[in-house]
């Protein structure tokens, strides 16, 4: 992309209602606009961005075995009716009426409308297990939404609900999300750590909530600080293998980890003085399973093996895609401006022309351009006729994670700089030796996609 042909409408000023880091930097650097209380128009760059978070959850949903899918946005609420939630939701529900005077709602979350579509399609266990998810927008009127996407009204979510014939299968599911979310998140760059929440209103031990470390974040978390050692890397699994998968959730788990609703001062006195931290952590994601709950009032029912009917076990799995960029950049930025990791980068990498309009750096980067793009990268070339300084400014504040600065005084001994933002560290190296670099730097990222 050029940027003198783009649309990234960057903000010179602090927007004012803007209350936390991420926040102030989504406005400041174009990728959103709020419509209207905790609703958002996603500019290019912050849909750019969305997109390569999407794809991501996408690819290791499929990886897990897991099927993609769409359903609505508004649903009947006569399906809430039948598991009792259309009166139990609250004022968080978006009701609606159609011109008939039919009573619909802005989904907030699917439970009901899946086990519509399972009881009136399966009925013979041969057909399970199985897991169903989508990437939708969701609503929730939210009695304070604030800090941007983070705590929105209108937002997107992926969610999944698995479905199994025994309450074992249904914690293999349990486990496979919970792996395939700790690997969803180191792609983005992002330590998330599984911990031990509440069940709510329907109890169980079996949810964990996935948590970004984050001063700004709304949730009071307990932990071990041996957790945040450990990754879960580049390790191939089979997300068949019951063993495999309860391996990971045990390594996982096994530490002191919880958010305050579970939190037990007698539990975390057992964990050694200088290791224990109280923190605050933002919300990526929950996983749960909650066995017969919707299966059963809703009737979704299979055939078991001894020819009996029997309701299904099932879980649901979310993870805040939206709010995702807004974690992501809490975790990494400076007093310049986003940090973005590489797994989720709007723009591989950006192209600093110094002298735009002289023919030899012109043609220079052009040149770069050309071949960036042909090598399968994704370069933001900043072709515009403005001063070093603030094309410089601009690259900081959108936070490309590399930097090509294209001037004739290297351009005379044919080098360029490449220079790296988290770091702010350059190197000299010629255009081409440019290229190879950022292509080893990208190749892991390329080949993490599924
Ligand atoms: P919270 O406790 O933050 O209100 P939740 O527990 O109600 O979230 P879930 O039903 O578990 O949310 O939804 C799955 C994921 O969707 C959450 O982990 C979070 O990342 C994201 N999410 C929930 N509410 C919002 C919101 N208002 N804006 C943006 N993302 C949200
Ligand atoms: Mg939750």
């Amino acid at each position: 992309m050029r940027l003198s042909r783009y649309f990234m409408p960057v903000l010179k000023e602090d927007p004012k209602e803007a209350q936390i880091v991420s926040h102030r930097l989504m406005l400041r650097a174009g990728m959103i606009k709020q419509q209207a209380a905790g609703i958002y128009s996603w500019l290019p760059m912050g849909f750019k961005v969305l997109n390569r978070v999407q794809q991501i959850v996408h690819e290791e949903q499929q990886r897990a075995g897991h099927i993609p899918m769409l359903m609505p946005t508004l649903q009947s609420a006569d399906l809430w009716r039948e598991s009792g939630r259309y009166d139990d939701y609250g004022d968080e529900m978006l009701r609606i009426k159609d011109r008939q005077k039919r009573d619909l709602l802005y989904g907030p979350t699917n439970e009901e409308m899946i086990t519509d579509i399972f009881r009136s399609h399966v009925s013979s266990y041969k057909d399970l297990p199985l897991t169903l998810y989508h990437i939708q927008w969701k609503f929730r009127d939210e009695m304070r939404p604030r800090f941007g996407v983070m705590r929105g009204r209108e937002f997107l979510m992926k969610d999944g609900y698995n479905f199994d014939l025994t309450k074992e299968d249904a914690l293999h599911a349990y486990n496979r999300h919970l792996v395939s979310y700790l690997r969803t998140y180191e792609r983005m760059g992002l330590q998330a750590i599984p911990m031990r929440a509440d069940g709510g209103p329907i109890g169980g031990d079996y949810t964990h909530e996935f948590l970004v470390l984050a001063e700004t974040g709304e949730s009071e978390v307990f932990y071990d600080s041996q957790i945040t050692d450990l990754t879960f890397g580049a390790r191939e699994i089979d997300y068949d293998s019951v063993e495999a998968c309860q391996s990971v959730l045990e390594e996982f788990t096994s530490r002191y980890a919880r958010t305050d609703e579970t939190h037990d001062e007698a539990i975390f006195a057992e964990v050694p003085e200088e290791r224990r931290r109280t923190a605050r952590g933002i919300e990526v994601g929950q996983i749960f399973y909650f066995g017969t709950k919707y299966s059963e009032p809703m009737g979704a029912t299979v055939v078991g093996p001894d020819g009996n009917r029997v309701p299904v076990h099932m879980g649901s799995h979310g993870i805040g895609v939206s709010r995702l960029l807004g974690a992501i950049i809490e975790a990494s930025h400076d007093d310049k401006g986003i940090i973005w990791p590489e797994g989720v980068t709007p723009f591989h990498v950006g192209i600093v022309n110094l002298k735009q309009g002289d023919v030899s750096t012109d043609s220079a980067c052009e040149a770069l351009y050309a071949e960036l793009k042909a090598q399968g990268m994704d370069p933001l070339y900043d072709d515009r006729d403005e001063r070093a300084g603030a094309k410089f400014a601009t690259m900081d504040l959108i936070g490309l994670p590399w930097r090509i600065t294209v001037g004739p005084r290297g351009l005379a001994n044919n080098k360029v700089e490449l220079t790296s933002r988290r770091t702010g560290e350059s190197l000299e190296m010629s255009p081409q030796e440019a290229i190879v670099r950022l292509k080893e730097i990208y190749q892991p990222i390329f080949d993490a996609a599924f």
